[in-house]
Protein backbone atom coordinates (compact mmCIF):
# COMPACT_ATOMS: atom_id res chain seq x y z
CA UNK A 1 0.00 0.00 0.00
CA UNK A 2 2.79 2.44 0.90
CA UNK A 3 3.82 2.47 -3.19
CA UNK A 4 0.76 4.11 -3.61
CA UNK A 5 0.57 8.03 -3.93
CA UNK A 6 -1.54 10.07 -1.32
CA UNK A 7 -4.48 9.36 -1.32
CA UNK A 8 -7.33 12.16 -1.30
CA UNK A 9 -8.39 10.85 2.58
CA UNK A 10 -4.41 11.73 3.46
CA UNK A 11 -4.19 15.30 2.37
CA UNK A 12 -7.54 16.41 3.77
CA UNK A 13 -6.99 19.38 6.25
CA UNK A 14 -10.30 20.51 8.16
CA UNK A 15 -12.13 24.11 6.89
CA UNK A 16 -10.26 23.49 3.33
CA UNK A 17 -12.06 24.06 0.72
CA UNK A 18 -12.53 23.61 -3.03
CA UNK A 19 -15.65 25.05 -4.14
CA UNK A 20 -18.17 27.76 -2.71
CA UNK A 21 -21.57 25.88 -2.59
CA UNK A 22 -24.67 28.32 -2.47
CA UNK A 23 -25.90 28.41 1.12
CA UNK A 24 -28.53 25.50 1.22
CA UNK A 25 -32.17 26.47 1.26
CA UNK A 26 -33.77 23.38 2.04
CA UNK A 27 -34.81 23.31 6.03
CA UNK A 28 -33.41 20.45 7.44
CA UNK A 29 -36.81 19.97 9.09
CA UNK A 30 -38.71 19.27 5.92
CA UNK A 31 -36.00 16.06 4.99
CA UNK A 32 -36.51 14.71 8.49
CA UNK A 33 -40.62 15.19 7.94
CA UNK A 34 -40.48 13.09 4.16
CA UNK A 35 -37.60 10.31 5.26
CA UNK A 36 -37.74 7.85 7.54
CA UNK A 37 -35.55 8.25 10.33
CA UNK A 38 -32.91 5.51 10.11
CA UNK A 39 -32.17 6.86 6.37
CA UNK A 40 -31.06 9.97 7.68
CA UNK A 41 -27.60 10.19 9.15
CA UNK A 42 -26.81 11.09 12.67
CA UNK A 43 -22.94 12.53 11.81
CA UNK A 44 -21.29 15.12 9.23
CA UNK A 45 -20.37 12.70 6.25
CA UNK A 46 -16.34 12.24 6.33
CA UNK A 47 -15.59 13.72 3.19
CA UNK A 48 -12.28 14.98 2.78
CA UNK A 49 -11.36 18.63 2.80
CA UNK A 50 -9.33 19.80 0.21
CA UNK A 51 -8.18 22.40 -2.49
CA UNK A 52 -9.79 22.56 -6.10
CA UNK A 53 -6.41 21.94 -7.22
CA UNK A 54 -5.80 18.97 -5.20
CA UNK A 55 -9.06 17.46 -6.32
CA UNK A 56 -7.97 17.82 -9.76
CA UNK A 57 -4.66 16.13 -9.27
CA UNK A 58 -6.46 13.08 -6.96
CA UNK A 59 -8.37 12.81 -10.30
CA UNK A 60 -5.54 13.12 -12.84
CA UNK A 61 -3.17 10.93 -10.91
CA UNK A 62 -6.05 8.11 -11.01
CA UNK A 63 -6.92 8.38 -14.74
CA UNK A 64 -3.01 8.31 -14.99
CA UNK A 65 -3.18 4.93 -13.79
CA UNK A 66 -5.09 3.55 -16.10
CA UNK A 67 -3.98 2.10 -19.17
CA UNK A 68 -6.08 2.52 -22.55
CA UNK A 69 -6.13 2.66 -26.42
CA UNK A 70 -5.53 6.70 -25.78
CA UNK A 71 -2.31 5.78 -23.83
CA UNK A 72 -0.50 2.82 -25.63
CA UNK A 73 -0.41 -0.11 -27.96
CA UNK A 74 -3.36 -2.76 -26.53
CA UNK A 75 -2.62 -5.89 -28.91
CA UNK A 76 -5.41 -8.00 -26.78
CA UNK A 77 -6.26 -11.00 -28.95
CA UNK A 78 -9.81 -11.13 -29.62
CA UNK A 79 -10.56 -7.88 -27.78
CA UNK A 80 -9.78 -5.92 -30.94
CA UNK A 81 -8.58 -2.69 -29.35
CA UNK A 82 -8.07 -0.60 -31.90
CA UNK A 83 -8.67 3.34 -31.38
CA UNK A 84 -12.04 5.02 -30.67
CA UNK A 85 -12.57 7.91 -32.93
CA UNK A 86 -13.46 11.27 -31.50
CA UNK A 87 -16.46 12.42 -33.31
CA UNK A 88 -18.39 9.50 -32.15
CA UNK A 89 -18.13 11.10 -28.80
CA UNK A 90 -19.17 14.30 -30.63
CA UNK A 91 -22.17 12.81 -32.20
CA UNK A 92 -22.98 10.83 -29.11
CA UNK A 93 -23.50 14.07 -27.09
CA UNK A 94 -25.69 16.21 -29.38
CA UNK A 95 -28.66 17.73 -27.63
CA UNK A 96 -30.72 15.35 -30.07
CA UNK A 97 -29.26 11.88 -29.22
CA UNK A 98 -28.21 12.42 -25.75
CA UNK A 99 -31.31 14.86 -24.14
CA UNK A 100 -34.18 12.86 -25.13
CA UNK A 101 -35.99 10.07 -23.00
CA UNK A 102 -37.20 6.31 -24.08
CA UNK A 103 -40.83 7.35 -23.02
CA UNK A 104 -41.11 9.87 -25.18
CA UNK A 105 -43.89 9.47 -28.38
CA UNK A 106 -42.45 8.29 -31.36
CA UNK A 107 -43.43 11.81 -33.69
CA UNK A 108 -41.17 13.86 -31.26
CA UNK A 109 -38.09 10.86 -31.71
CA UNK A 110 -37.98 10.66 -35.39
CA UNK A 111 -34.69 11.21 -35.67
CA UNK A 112 -33.46 8.54 -32.67
CA UNK A 113 -35.38 6.25 -34.47
CA UNK A 114 -34.09 6.71 -38.00
CA UNK A 115 -30.74 6.40 -36.76
CA UNK A 116 -31.49 2.87 -34.88
CA UNK A 117 -33.23 1.59 -38.18
CA UNK A 118 -30.48 2.82 -40.19
CA UNK A 119 -28.00 1.36 -38.23
CA UNK A 120 -30.08 -1.86 -38.56
CA UNK A 121 -29.82 -1.71 -42.11
CA UNK A 122 -26.40 -1.44 -41.92
CA UNK A 123 -25.35 -3.89 -40.27
CA UNK A 124 -27.49 -6.19 -42.03
CA UNK A 125 -25.94 -5.77 -45.53
CA UNK A 126 -22.18 -5.91 -43.55
CA UNK A 127 -23.28 -9.57 -41.85
CA UNK A 128 -25.29 -10.60 -45.22
CA UNK A 129 -28.15 -11.34 -42.90
CA UNK A 130 -31.66 -10.41 -43.15
CA UNK A 131 -32.99 -8.20 -40.16
CA UNK A 132 -31.04 -7.13 -36.90
CA UNK A 133 -32.07 -6.38 -33.43
CA UNK A 134 -29.65 -4.17 -31.76
CA UNK A 135 -30.73 -4.43 -27.96
CA UNK A 136 -28.36 -6.88 -26.36
CA UNK A 137 -25.97 -4.52 -24.96
CA UNK A 138 -22.71 -7.27 -24.58
CA UNK A 139 -21.31 -10.12 -27.00
CA UNK A 140 -22.58 -12.54 -24.49
CA UNK A 141 -25.63 -11.28 -24.38
CA UNK A 142 -26.20 -11.38 -28.20
CA UNK A 143 -24.66 -15.29 -28.48
CA UNK A 144 -27.57 -15.52 -25.66
CA UNK A 145 -30.01 -13.47 -27.89
CA UNK A 146 -29.10 -15.67 -31.01
CA UNK A 147 -29.32 -19.14 -29.31
CA UNK A 148 -32.98 -18.31 -27.98
CA UNK A 149 -34.28 -17.55 -31.18
CA UNK A 150 -32.87 -20.76 -32.33
CA UNK A 151 -34.60 -22.52 -29.45
CA UNK A 152 -38.07 -21.04 -29.89
CA UNK A 153 -37.44 -21.41 -33.71
CA UNK A 154 -37.39 -24.90 -33.35
CA UNK A 155 -40.07 -25.29 -30.36
CA UNK A 156 -42.33 -23.56 -33.19
CA UNK A 157 -41.07 -26.55 -35.85
CA UNK A 158 -41.61 -29.03 -33.02
CA UNK A 159 -38.85 -30.34 -33.03
CA UNK A 160 -36.96 -30.87 -29.58
CA UNK A 161 -33.03 -30.37 -30.35
CA UNK A 162 -31.27 -29.83 -27.00
CA UNK A 163 -26.88 -29.74 -28.05
CA UNK A 164 -25.31 -27.46 -29.35
CA UNK A 165 -21.80 -27.66 -31.07
CA UNK A 166 -18.51 -25.64 -30.17
CA UNK A 167 -15.44 -26.03 -31.09
CA UNK A 168 -12.49 -26.37 -29.25
CA UNK A 169 -11.06 -23.26 -29.82
CA UNK A 170 -14.31 -21.66 -29.30
CA UNK A 171 -14.36 -18.13 -27.55
CA UNK A 172 -15.70 -19.06 -23.86
CA UNK A 173 -18.55 -17.30 -24.11
CA UNK A 174 -20.01 -19.69 -26.47
CA UNK A 175 -19.93 -22.70 -24.44
CA UNK A 176 -21.19 -20.67 -21.34
CA UNK A 177 -24.43 -19.21 -23.27
CA UNK A 178 -25.06 -22.18 -24.49
CA UNK A 179 -25.45 -23.72 -21.03
CA UNK A 180 -27.06 -20.01 -20.04
CA UNK A 181 -29.63 -20.51 -22.79
CA UNK A 182 -30.49 -24.48 -21.44
CA UNK A 183 -28.56 -26.30 -24.39
CA UNK A 184 -26.30 -29.05 -23.89
CA UNK A 185 -22.22 -28.36 -25.14
CA UNK A 186 -20.54 -30.79 -27.48
CA UNK A 187 -16.95 -29.76 -28.13
CA UNK A 188 -15.28 -30.46 -31.65
CA UNK A 189 -11.97 -31.01 -31.70
CA UNK A 190 -9.83 -29.08 -34.14
CA UNK A 191 -7.57 -30.89 -36.65
CA UNK A 192 -3.85 -30.23 -36.55
CA UNK A 193 -4.10 -26.99 -38.70
CA UNK A 194 -6.38 -25.46 -36.04
CA UNK A 195 -9.31 -25.33 -38.15
CA UNK A 196 -12.68 -27.58 -37.43
CA UNK A 197 -12.13 -31.27 -37.91
CA UNK A 198 -14.68 -32.39 -40.90
CA UNK A 199 -15.16 -35.59 -39.77
CA UNK A 200 -15.65 -34.95 -36.23
CA UNK A 201 -17.91 -32.49 -36.78
CA UNK A 202 -20.37 -34.67 -39.49
CA UNK A 203 -20.04 -37.45 -36.12
CA UNK A 204 -20.96 -35.44 -34.30
CA UNK A 205 -23.63 -33.44 -35.95
CA UNK A 206 -27.93 -35.14 -35.05
CA UNK A 207 -31.04 -34.75 -35.19
CA UNK A 208 -30.22 -33.52 -31.39
CA UNK A 209 -28.23 -30.75 -33.34
CA UNK A 210 -29.54 -27.31 -32.09
CA UNK A 211 -27.10 -25.22 -33.34
CA UNK A 212 -22.65 -24.98 -34.45
CA UNK A 213 -21.47 -22.21 -32.77
CA UNK A 214 -18.43 -21.15 -34.78
CA UNK A 215 -15.93 -17.58 -35.54
CA UNK A 216 -14.32 -17.15 -38.89
CA UNK A 217 -11.89 -16.71 -38.62
CA UNK A 218 -11.62 -18.75 -35.94
CA UNK A 219 -9.89 -17.40 -32.60
CA UNK A 220 -6.72 -18.52 -34.09
CA UNK A 221 -7.15 -15.61 -36.73
CA UNK A 222 -6.99 -18.66 -39.05
CA UNK A 223 -10.38 -18.95 -42.34
CA UNK A 224 -12.39 -21.96 -42.24
CA UNK A 225 -11.93 -22.58 -45.62
CA UNK A 226 -13.97 -25.55 -45.49
CA UNK A 227 -17.09 -23.30 -44.06
CA UNK A 228 -19.22 -24.17 -47.27
CA UNK A 229 -19.42 -27.86 -46.86
CA UNK A 230 -19.90 -27.04 -42.60
CA UNK A 231 -22.39 -25.31 -43.59
CA UNK A 232 -24.26 -27.78 -45.46
CA UNK A 233 -22.97 -30.49 -43.12
CA UNK A 234 -25.13 -29.08 -40.46
CA UNK A 235 -27.93 -27.53 -42.37
CA UNK A 236 -28.78 -31.10 -44.21
CA UNK A 237 -29.05 -32.31 -40.25
CA UNK A 238 -31.50 -29.70 -39.64
CA UNK A 239 -29.64 -27.77 -37.11
CA UNK A 240 -28.57 -23.26 -37.31
CA UNK A 241 -25.21 -22.11 -37.72
CA UNK A 242 -24.34 -19.43 -34.98
CA UNK A 243 -21.61 -16.98 -36.44
CA UNK A 244 -19.51 -15.51 -33.55
CA UNK A 245 -18.97 -12.29 -35.03
CA UNK A 246 -17.37 -10.20 -31.78
CA UNK A 247 -14.51 -9.64 -33.96
CA UNK A 248 -15.36 -9.01 -37.42
CA UNK A 249 -11.77 -6.95 -38.16
CA UNK A 250 -11.16 -9.26 -40.66
CA UNK A 251 -13.99 -9.92 -42.94
CA UNK A 252 -15.42 -6.16 -43.22
CA UNK A 253 -16.74 -5.63 -46.90
CA UNK A 254 -15.05 -8.68 -48.16
CA UNK A 255 -17.11 -11.55 -47.39
CA UNK A 256 -20.37 -11.71 -44.89
CA UNK A 257 -21.47 -14.20 -42.50
CA UNK A 258 -24.38 -14.61 -44.55
CA UNK A 259 -22.74 -15.49 -47.50
CA UNK A 260 -20.76 -17.77 -45.81
CA UNK A 261 -24.17 -20.19 -45.19
CA UNK A 262 -25.01 -18.57 -41.66
CA UNK A 263 -28.35 -17.89 -39.90
CA UNK A 264 -27.53 -16.07 -37.29
CA UNK A 265 -25.04 -14.02 -36.13
CA UNK A 266 -23.61 -11.34 -33.30
CA UNK A 267 -21.40 -8.59 -33.59
CA UNK A 268 -19.58 -7.01 -30.68
CA UNK A 269 -19.54 -3.08 -31.51
CA UNK A 270 -16.74 -2.35 -28.65
CA UNK A 271 -14.74 -4.18 -30.74
CA UNK A 272 -15.17 -3.97 -34.71
CA UNK A 273 -17.55 -0.57 -34.69
CA UNK A 274 -14.93 1.75 -32.56
CA UNK A 275 -17.51 1.69 -29.31
CA UNK A 276 -15.64 2.58 -26.08
CA UNK A 277 -15.34 -1.05 -24.05
CA UNK A 278 -15.96 0.50 -21.08
CA UNK A 279 -14.66 -1.77 -18.36
CA UNK A 280 -17.58 -3.89 -18.18
CA UNK A 281 -20.27 -0.84 -19.11
CA UNK A 282 -22.83 -0.08 -22.08
CA UNK A 283 -21.73 -2.44 -25.06
CA UNK A 284 -23.27 -3.56 -27.75
CA UNK A 285 -23.90 -6.86 -29.37
CA UNK A 286 -26.59 -6.82 -31.92
CA UNK A 287 -27.50 -9.94 -33.29
CA UNK A 288 -28.58 -10.49 -37.36
CA UNK A 289 -30.64 -13.64 -38.21
CA UNK A 290 -32.68 -14.61 -41.67
CA UNK A 291 -36.05 -13.89 -43.03
CA UNK A 292 -37.08 -17.56 -41.67
CA UNK A 293 -35.72 -16.08 -38.31
CA UNK A 294 -36.81 -12.71 -37.91
CA UNK A 295 -40.13 -12.88 -36.12
CA UNK A 296 -38.08 -14.14 -33.46
CA UNK A 297 -36.29 -11.42 -33.01
CA UNK A 298 -36.22 -9.20 -29.64
CA UNK A 299 -39.15 -6.50 -29.56
CA UNK A 300 -39.94 -3.86 -29.92
CA UNK A 301 -38.70 -4.04 -33.45
CA UNK A 302 -37.42 -0.95 -35.26
CA UNK A 303 -39.84 -0.57 -38.39
CA UNK A 304 -40.48 2.47 -40.86
CA UNK A 305 -44.15 2.96 -42.68
CA UNK A 306 -44.13 5.25 -45.42
CA UNK A 307 -41.61 8.26 -43.92
CA UNK A 308 -42.27 7.25 -40.02
CA UNK A 309 -40.60 5.49 -38.33
CA UNK A 310 -42.42 3.14 -35.57
CA UNK A 311 -41.86 0.82 -32.95
CA UNK A 312 -43.73 -2.69 -33.45
CA UNK A 313 -44.04 -4.76 -30.12
CA UNK A 314 -47.10 -6.82 -31.44
CA UNK A 315 -44.60 -9.71 -33.20
CA UNK A 316 -46.35 -12.85 -32.01
CA UNK A 317 -43.24 -14.81 -31.99
CA UNK A 318 -40.80 -12.95 -30.57
CA UNK A 319 -38.81 -14.12 -27.92
CA UNK A 320 -39.37 -11.19 -26.26
CA UNK A 321 -37.03 -8.15 -24.44
CA UNK A 322 -33.29 -9.21 -23.74
CA UNK A 323 -32.81 -5.23 -22.69
CA UNK A 324 -34.62 -1.75 -21.17
CA UNK A 325 -35.85 -0.14 -24.23
CA UNK A 326 -34.11 -0.23 -27.20
CA UNK A 327 -30.29 -1.05 -26.24
CA UNK A 328 -28.00 1.53 -25.46
CA UNK A 329 -28.81 4.29 -27.74
CA UNK A 330 -25.76 6.20 -26.88
CA UNK A 331 -23.51 3.47 -28.02
CA UNK A 332 -25.42 2.75 -31.01
CA UNK A 333 -25.11 6.19 -32.01
CA UNK A 334 -21.25 6.30 -31.70
CA UNK A 335 -20.87 2.78 -33.99
CA UNK A 336 -23.61 4.60 -36.73
CA UNK A 337 -21.33 7.51 -36.90
CA UNK A 338 -18.00 5.40 -37.45
CA UNK A 339 -20.03 3.18 -40.03
CA UNK A 340 -20.76 6.65 -41.78
CA UNK A 341 -17.61 8.38 -41.41
CA UNK A 342 -15.89 5.38 -42.53
CA UNK A 343 -18.29 4.78 -45.49
CA UNK A 344 -17.88 1.15 -48.10
CA UNK A 345 -14.48 2.03 -49.17
CA UNK A 346 -13.47 2.84 -45.54
CA UNK A 347 -14.98 -0.29 -43.57
CA UNK A 348 -13.17 -2.06 -46.81
CA UNK A 349 -9.65 -0.71 -46.06
CA UNK A 350 -9.94 -1.75 -41.90
CA UNK A 351 -10.23 -5.36 -43.15
CA UNK A 352 -7.41 -4.76 -45.22
CA UNK A 353 -5.08 -3.01 -42.60
CA UNK A 354 -6.11 -5.57 -39.62
CA UNK A 355 -4.61 -8.24 -41.86
CA UNK A 356 -1.88 -6.87 -43.38
CA UNK A 357 -0.67 -5.58 -39.72
CA UNK A 358 -1.57 -9.07 -38.26
CA UNK A 359 0.71 -10.81 -40.79
CA UNK A 360 3.78 -8.03 -40.47
CA UNK A 361 4.09 -8.72 -36.71
CA UNK A 362 3.61 -12.33 -37.08
CA UNK A 363 6.69 -12.27 -39.72
CA UNK A 364 8.65 -10.09 -37.65
CA UNK A 365 7.98 -12.33 -34.45
CA UNK A 366 8.34 -16.19 -36.49
CA UNK A 367 12.09 -16.02 -36.19
CA UNK A 368 12.00 -16.21 -32.27
CA UNK A 369 8.50 -17.36 -30.55
CA UNK A 370 7.11 -20.46 -32.13
CA UNK A 371 4.10 -20.20 -34.34
CA UNK A 372 1.94 -23.41 -33.96
CA UNK A 373 -0.34 -22.49 -36.81
CA UNK A 374 2.35 -20.74 -39.67
CA UNK A 375 -0.31 -20.28 -42.60
CA UNK A 376 -1.29 -16.74 -43.28
CA UNK A 377 -3.24 -15.39 -40.37
CA UNK A 378 -6.46 -12.95 -40.72
CA UNK A 379 -6.68 -10.22 -38.13
CA UNK A 380 -4.70 -11.72 -35.38
CA UNK A 381 -2.48 -14.42 -34.86
CA UNK A 382 -1.55 -17.04 -31.72
CA UNK A 383 2.42 -17.52 -30.52
CA UNK A 384 3.35 -20.26 -28.34
CA UNK A 385 5.79 -19.35 -25.46
CA UNK A 386 6.85 -23.21 -25.62
CA UNK A 387 10.21 -22.35 -26.82
CA UNK A 388 10.60 -19.86 -23.47
CA UNK A 389 9.15 -22.54 -21.41
CA UNK A 390 12.02 -25.23 -21.77
CA UNK A 391 14.53 -22.02 -20.90
CA UNK A 392 12.04 -21.84 -17.33
CA UNK A 393 10.29 -18.91 -18.38
CA UNK A 394 6.47 -19.07 -19.06
CA UNK A 395 4.11 -16.84 -21.11
CA UNK A 396 2.28 -15.19 -18.12
CA UNK A 397 6.95 -13.93 -17.79
CA UNK A 398 7.04 -12.30 -21.00
CA UNK A 399 3.34 -10.90 -20.81
CA UNK A 400 4.65 -9.11 -17.64
CA UNK A 401 7.75 -8.33 -19.06
CA UNK A 402 5.95 -6.24 -21.66
CA UNK A 403 4.39 -3.95 -18.76
CA UNK A 404 7.95 -2.26 -18.11
CA UNK A 405 8.30 -1.08 -21.14
CA UNK A 406 4.71 0.27 -21.53
CA UNK A 407 2.54 -2.16 -23.52
CA UNK A 408 -1.02 -3.98 -22.68
CA UNK A 409 0.16 -7.85 -22.74
CA UNK A 410 -1.15 -9.83 -25.68
CA UNK A 411 -4.28 -12.58 -24.26
CA UNK A 412 -2.60 -15.07 -23.02
CA UNK A 413 -3.39 -18.62 -22.48
CA UNK A 414 -5.83 -18.67 -25.10
CA UNK A 415 -7.61 -20.24 -26.98
CA UNK A 416 -7.08 -23.19 -24.82
CA UNK A 417 -5.62 -25.52 -27.42
CA UNK A 418 -2.37 -23.98 -28.22
CA UNK A 419 0.04 -24.37 -24.87
CA UNK A 420 1.77 -21.42 -23.81
CA UNK A 421 -0.60 -19.25 -26.04
CA UNK A 422 0.29 -15.27 -26.91
CA UNK A 423 -2.74 -14.02 -28.80
CA UNK A 424 -2.04 -11.03 -30.55
CA UNK A 425 -4.49 -8.38 -31.99
CA UNK A 426 -2.63 -5.27 -33.70
CA UNK A 427 -5.50 -3.68 -35.13
CA UNK A 428 -5.76 -1.35 -38.21
CA UNK A 429 -5.59 1.59 -36.42
CA UNK A 430 -1.74 1.54 -35.37
CA UNK A 431 1.27 2.78 -37.50
CA UNK A 432 3.89 0.85 -38.82
CA UNK A 433 6.43 2.46 -36.03
CA UNK A 434 4.42 1.01 -33.34
CA UNK A 435 4.10 -2.26 -34.92
CA UNK A 436 7.93 -1.92 -35.24
CA UNK A 437 8.50 -0.94 -31.80
CA UNK A 438 6.65 -3.69 -30.54
CA UNK A 439 7.58 -6.58 -32.42
CA UNK A 440 11.63 -5.09 -30.84
CA UNK A 441 10.50 -5.47 -27.50
CA UNK A 442 9.29 -8.65 -28.19
CA UNK A 443 12.36 -9.70 -29.45
CA UNK A 444 14.53 -8.63 -26.56
CA UNK A 445 12.16 -10.16 -24.14
CA UNK A 446 12.98 -13.50 -26.36
CA UNK A 447 17.05 -12.66 -26.24
CA UNK A 448 16.78 -11.70 -22.24
CA UNK A 449 14.61 -15.57 -22.08
CA UNK A 450 17.95 -16.63 -23.21
CA UNK A 451 20.62 -14.04 -21.52
CA UNK A 452 19.28 -13.08 -18.60
CA UNK A 453 16.33 -14.95 -17.27
CA UNK A 454 15.58 -13.68 -13.99
CA UNK A 455 14.93 -9.97 -15.44
CA UNK A 456 11.78 -11.78 -17.15
CA UNK A 457 10.96 -13.75 -14.07
CA UNK A 458 11.19 -11.15 -12.09
CA UNK A 459 8.88 -8.34 -13.88
CA UNK A 460 7.48 -6.21 -13.98
CA UNK A 461 10.34 -3.77 -12.13
CA UNK A 462 8.68 -0.37 -13.02
CA UNK A 463 4.69 -0.91 -12.26
CA UNK A 464 2.63 0.44 -8.89
CA UNK A 465 2.45 -3.15 -7.67
CA UNK A 466 4.41 -6.17 -8.59
CA UNK A 467 2.61 -9.45 -9.25
CA UNK A 468 -0.67 -9.88 -7.89
CA UNK A 469 -1.87 -12.64 -6.13
CA UNK A 470 -4.48 -13.18 -9.21
CA UNK A 471 -6.81 -15.76 -7.83
CA UNK A 472 -7.30 -13.48 -4.31
CA UNK A 473 -7.33 -10.21 -6.47
CA UNK A 474 -10.20 -11.56 -7.97
CA UNK A 475 -11.89 -13.99 -5.34
CA UNK A 476 -11.47 -11.16 -2.08
CA UNK A 477 -10.61 -7.72 -3.96
CA UNK A 478 -10.49 -4.86 -2.15
CA UNK A 479 -12.61 -2.43 -3.51
CA UNK A 480 -12.84 0.90 -1.08
CA UNK A 481 -10.07 2.93 0.39
CA UNK A 482 -9.30 1.98 4.29
CA UNK A 483 -7.60 4.23 6.48
CA UNK A 484 -3.75 3.20 6.72
CA UNK A 485 -2.69 3.67 10.86
C1 LIG B 1 -15.24 -10.65 -26.88
C2 LIG B 1 -15.79 -11.86 -27.46
C3 LIG B 1 -17.04 -12.35 -27.04
C4 LIG B 1 -17.83 -11.77 -25.88
O1 LIG B 1 -18.18 -10.42 -26.01
P1 LIG B 1 -18.57 -9.57 -24.72
O2 LIG B 1 -19.05 -8.27 -25.24
O3 LIG B 1 -17.33 -9.45 -23.90
O4 LIG B 1 -19.64 -10.32 -23.98
C5 LIG B 1 -17.53 -13.47 -27.68
N1 LIG B 1 -16.84 -14.09 -28.64
C6 LIG B 1 -15.63 -13.65 -29.07
C7 LIG B 1 -14.91 -14.38 -30.16
C8 LIG B 1 -15.06 -12.53 -28.48
O5 LIG B 1 -13.86 -12.10 -28.87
Amino acid sequence: MTTYNKMIFEVSQPGRIGVDLPTSDVDPVTLTDKFPSHLLRDSEAELPEVSELQLMRHYTALSNKNYGVDSGFYPLGSCTMKYNPKVNEDIARLDGISRIHPYQPEETVQGALQLLYELQADLAEITGMDEVSLQPSAGAQGEWTGLMIAKHYHKQNGQNRTKVLVPDSAHGTNPATAAIAGFETVTIPSNEAGLVDLAELKQHVNEETAALMLTNPNTLGLFEKDIVEIAQVVHEAGGLLYYDGANANAILGRTTPGKMGFDIVHLNLHKTFTTPHGGGGPGAGPVGVTKELAPYLPIPRVEKNGDQYTLNTSEKLSIGRVKGYYGNFGILARAYTYIRTMGPDGLYQVSESAVLHANYLKKRLEPYYATPYPQVCKHEFVLSGSKQKKLGVRTLDIAKRLLDFGYHPPTIYFPLNVEEGLMIEPTETETKETLDAFADTMIAIAKEVENDPQMVLNAPHTTVIGRLDETKASRKPILRYTKED
